[in-house]
């Protein structure tokens, strides 16, 4: 018999298998809620379900919760881990806290939708590696129960509150799990993290977008945007070659004339972008666009030849758009110490096993 991935169920498809099995239908919420919300990884810990209920449930439901394979720590806090999965494939995703002082603490999970990554960006480490397959739901949303049950070993009140699709993959390439996972984290009775803590960042997947925008879970896009012109963006971003700069502005301003959010452009600076020309070509393209520039100092990846620019290029860089008129803000940098760029620590653990 095919099993499902219990990860990857809402509660609606587990309350059809408690149907199917003879179980009462109370049970798929207690099964939900020990895998969604507490985040256990063995059916053993599910003590409020008797072991005959649970070993009915086994049969019909496959448990695989990420394995562990190395973690970093960053001496800011920001932890990023690489976890196995069932088929020896690894995924990265990395943990930032930051300290709030009016409002509650926020602790975001920057989280993968693919393996490896068919759109080759330039100054990418998946990129690198080329493109294995698409995340599951259960993969997807299992990289945020497997950070909160790990975090909850130290902190037992330990809550996810934000997260951004930005790790490795193109999260638009593999919507329907993307949507599904999403739909799942949102949940009051799992993380119930909120639509509006949540960013998907794409590098401009022209026809997704236009579905993002009238599906419309509310969730924020973010567009990696990188250059203002085509041949320097078909370089960086190969994926621009099908979706010009043209189609993907016109496609954000569908976006936000159907959603009415505004969209975050990110602009990742090295000392070969971080001029004022073109700063001057990004205010002229975002002309008239609902959004806001965020601006991100380069990681430096081993193989790109890329470097990050100093503070005073980026600082006039901003300056320029801002005196366009544009809202800009400059990434804070994180986990600048370990191998923080997507996909570096699972090429440096690739390549011991080499
Ligand atoms: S930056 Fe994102 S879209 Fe580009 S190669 Fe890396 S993972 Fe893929």
């Amino acid at each position: 018999m095919e099993t499902r991935e219990l990860r990857g169920c809402s509660e609606d498809e587990l309350i059809e298998i408690c149907e199917k099995i003879g179980l009462k239908r109370f049970r798929a919420s207690q099964l939900f809620q020990w895998v969604q919300q507490k985040a256990v990884r063995t059916w053993e810990e599910m003590k409020n379900i008797g072991a005959s209920d649970r070993q009915a449930f086994s049969s019909r439901l496959s448990l695989y919760p990420l394995e562990k394979v190395r973690e970093q720590r960053s001496k800011d806090g920001t932890r990023k881990y690489l976890f196995r999965l069932d088929d020896g494939e690894t995924i990265e995703c990395v943990l930032m806290d930051y300290a709030r002082t009016r409002s509650r603490d926020r602790h975001t999970v920057c989280v993968s939708t693919q393996v490896g990554c068919a759109v080759g960006c330039a100054f990418c480490a998946t990129g690198l590696e080329g493109f294995r397959r698409n995340l599951t739901v259960a993969e997807i949303v299992g990289q945020v129960i497997d950070i909160t049950h790990e975090v909850r070993q130290e902190d037992p009140d330990f809550q996810v509150t934000n997260l951004v699709f930005m790790g490795m993959g193109e999260p638009l390439l593999n919507y329907d799990h993307l949507l599904q996972a999403i739909h799942l984290l949102n949940q009051s009775k799992g993380l119930n993290i909120g639509m509006r803590r949540m960013t998907i960042s794409t590098c401009g997947v022209v026809p997704r977008i236009i579905q993002l925008a009238k599906d419309n879970p509310q969730v924020g896009l973010a567009v990696s945007l990188h250059a203002a012109q085509d041949d320097v963006r078909n370089e960086l971003i190969p994926m621009n070659r099908r979706y010009p700069l043209s189609q993907l502005m016109e496609a954000c301003q569908e976006y936000t004339e159907i959603t009415h959010r505004r969209i975050t452009f990110e602009v990742a600076l090295t000392t070969e972008n971080a001029r004022p020309e073109e700063a001057e070509a990004l205010a002229r393209l975002l002309k008239g666009q609902f959004g806001h520039v965020n601006l991100i100092p380069v990681n430096p990846v081993a193989g790109t030849g890329m470097e990050r620019p100093n503070p005073e290029l980026m600082r006039k860089f901003a300056q320029v758009l801002e005196d366009a008129g544009m809202s800009v803000s400059s990434r804070e940098e994180r986990g600048t110490d370990i191998d923080a760029a997507c996909g570096q620590l699972r090429r440096q653990w690739e390549g011991e096993l080499k």
